[in-house]
């Protein structure tokens, strides 16, 4: 091939402009990006050599080499992993494939902090060169492929590039940074060494630079023909715990999360018997920006006897936990495991079932021990961990023990313990309301008969609530009861007096009943008189089998269509609307219109949206100037 220039997509120009203008401040992470690179390069190049060991040639120790030269002011990174072909070349370093682009520019481009971890976290890495380097260069020659089929890709990093081939008898990669004016401060081997100590100590393939030693003539450090590592290249998990900090343990999270928080809580494990692995996981302290992308890549890296495998090991984490970091090093893989393989494997079932239990253990035992901080986890993650309920029946008991909900007791934190605590004297059922948000679920009337009674009611506003429901039936024998569906039926709660009450008020209310079904008979499937409200005229219930309303809005808003089932209406014949309803003689218009704006009303207490708003105005109106 040729020399061609070729133009950069225009997701990556604008990625060129934000990364070199907004982590400015952090410029030194280009270090750590493009050795990170390096590193995946030679795990690449080891997974493909598992069943193709020609491709190791005449090179099978991988490393890293790292060097300067202050004269042509560069720095070069060197890696003999996977390189890359004149087609991965154009493709890698000059298009963006992953999706999240969008995101992370509008992360850099928001008020927050410029997170320079968000570089590496969205896979946009290697532009961060641009940051102190006016010129890249790249010469590469992918693994398999002859020494006429290396590349030369290179750029100033604005609106395009070059590609040409070039001989290059080395398989791999150099990245060749030519520094920008006034970044000389990088062309030396103890800054560059210590960069290489702070965020590159982990990676487990040795990072090689030039010994130095003291030139007395010229009175300064000079560089020999010596290479020596500049890191431990100890993978941290295959240490014992007794021989690590928490210090590091945390700096071992940073640089597989790029989280900057430290985590939440963090567990380490050697698991022993018939199947044998090594476990660190950490929960983070705060959500990552597409928690909710159920399809993302699993923060769980598996590796096979320290050989890295993969890391969207979807396999070793129910997609609940995919919030979970941390790696899981197996000692009875075959090395070659494949994706298929790995779904099947009973290996990876037991991987899988232990490594859950034990971010279970360690959330309960924050839960237990830790109130605020658990608290601080439900914030970030609660809704996530209620998939948990239909996704994992086996663990499912466990899982309800560690939600927490807001209800008509407290704001928050609210344990299905504690509710079940907390019950009147009679009371069967655990009572639930869902809603669109706590405002809405507090002042619905349904509430109001459970308020005089001080029954303590659910409150549940999530999105995925509705969903976790139709998994969940009970907690502790006590069977989940919305007090949106059905007859309300308070059982025990509810004495005889009142009871009877109800009934003659019913028996008495009959024909009125009779009569606003009549008018309202497109639109409700039953009218009743309520035994649930207080101080509203009526609310919108549901039959017990259908679905509930606002589970019905959800989907609707979702795209999806709902069976439509007709909600029931349920009247107060206490209350002085509805009384004068009573008193309004059949066949008048304004009964019907009365009617209909019982129902409106009722409508929009628990959120729902008129399909006639126009018409809801021009009752009230009515009503208003009559
Ligand atoms: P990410 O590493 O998250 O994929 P980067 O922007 O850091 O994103 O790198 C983009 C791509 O360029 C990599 O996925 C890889 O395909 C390719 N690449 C970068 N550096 C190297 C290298 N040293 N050897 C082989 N391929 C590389
Ligand atoms: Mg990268």
């Amino acid at each position: 091939m040729d020399k061609q220039t070729l133009s950069f997509q225009a997701e990556v120009k604008q990625i060129l402009h934000l990364v070199t203008h907004s982590l400015y401040s952090n410029k030194e992470i280009f270090l750590r990006e493009i050795v990170s690179n390096a590193s995946d390069a030679c795990d690449k190049l080891r997974f493909e050599a598992l069943d193709k060991a020609a491709l190791y040639e005449d090179a099978p120790n991988l490393e890293i080499r790292v060097w300067f030269d202050t004269e042509a002011k560069t720095i070069t990174i060197r890696d003999n992993g996977i390189g890359m072909s004149a087609e991965e070349a154009v493709a890698h370093l000059g298009t963006i494939a992953k999706s999240g682009t969008r995101e992370f520019m509008a992360a850099l481009e928001g008020e927050q902090k410029k997170d320079a971890n968000l570089i590496g976290q969205f896979g946009v890495g290697f532009y961060s060169g641009f940051i102190v380097a006016d010129r890249i260069t790249v010469e590469t020659r992918r693994a398999g492929l002859e020494a006429a089929e290396g590349v030369r890709w290179s750029s100033e990093g604005a609106g395009d590039f070059e590609v040409e081939n070039i001989h290059r008898p080395e398989r791999g990669t150099d990245v060749i940074l030519h520094l920008r004016e006034g970044e000389e401060e990088f062309l030396s081997a103890w800054k560059l060494r210590s960069i290489i100590g702070k965020y590159s100590d982990h990676i487990s393939l040795p990072v090689l630079m030039p010994k130095t030693t003291w030139d007395e003539e010229k009175k300064e450090q000079v560089t020999t023909d010596e290479w020596e590592p500049v890191n431990k290249a100890a993978a941290l998990w295959t240490r014992a715990k007794s021989e690590i900090t928490d210090a590091q343990y945390q700096e071992f999270y940073k640089q597989i999360s790029y989280d900057q928080e430290p985590p939440l809580a963090y567990t380490h494990n050697r698991v022993e018997g018939r199947t044998e692995y090594t476990q660190l996981l950490y929960v983070p302290a705060k959500a990552p920006f597409d928690l909710w992308n159920r399809d993302k890549r699993g923060g769980v890296k598996l590796y096979v006897k320290r050989v890295f495998i993969m890391d969207d090991a979807e396999a070793l984490m129910p997609v609940y936990l995919r919030f979970v970091k941390g790696v899981i090093d197996s000692a009875d893989l075959p090395l070659n495991v494949s994706r298929e393989l790995l779904q099947e494997s009973r290996d990876v079932k037991a991987i899988r079932e232990g490594s859950t239990k034990r971010v279970l253990s360690m959330l309960e035992d924050v839960a237990e021990n830790q109130k605020d901080k658990y608290a601080e986890f439900w914030g970030q993650f609660g809704a996530v961990l209620k998939e948990g309920m239909g996704e994992d029946h086996a663990n499912q008991e466990r899982l309800a023990k560690l939600l927490r909900f807001a209800s008509t007791s407290a704001d928050a934190g609210v344990s299905f313990a504690d509710y079940v605590g907390r019950m009147k004297e009679g009371q069967e059922a655990i009572y639930y309301i869902t809603a669109d948000n706590l405002a809405g679920a507090r002042n619905s009337p349904q509430l109001e008969i459970f308020r005089k009674k001080g029954i303590e009611v659910l409150l549940l506003t999530d999105r995925v609530d509705e969903w976790m429901l139709s998994h969940l039936y009970e907690f502790d024998g006590k069977p989940l009861q919305s007090v949106a569906k059905g007859g309300v039926d308070l059982g025990k709660l509810q004495d005889e007096e009142e009871k009877k009450a109800a009934e003659q008020a019913a028996e008495a209310f009959k024909p009125l009943l009779e009569r606003l079904k009549t008018s309202l008979k497109e639109r409700v499937k039953d009218v009743r008189a309520s035994t649930r409200l207080v101080d509203s005229p009526a609310c919108i219930v549901v039959d017990e089998g259908d679905m509930s309303s606002h589970l019905a809005r959800l989907l609707k808003q979702a795209g999806q269509s709902a069976p439509k089932s007709m909600p029931i209406l349920e009247v107060n014949p206490e209350h002085a609307l509805v009384k004068r309803l009573e008193a309004t003689a059949d066949g008048e218009a304004r009964f019907d219109d009365l009617a209909h704006i019982l129902f409106d009303q009722a409508l929009l207490a628990e959120g729902g949206q008129l399909e006639d708003p126009a018409a809801y105005v021009r009752r009230v109106n009515a009503l208003l100037t009559a």
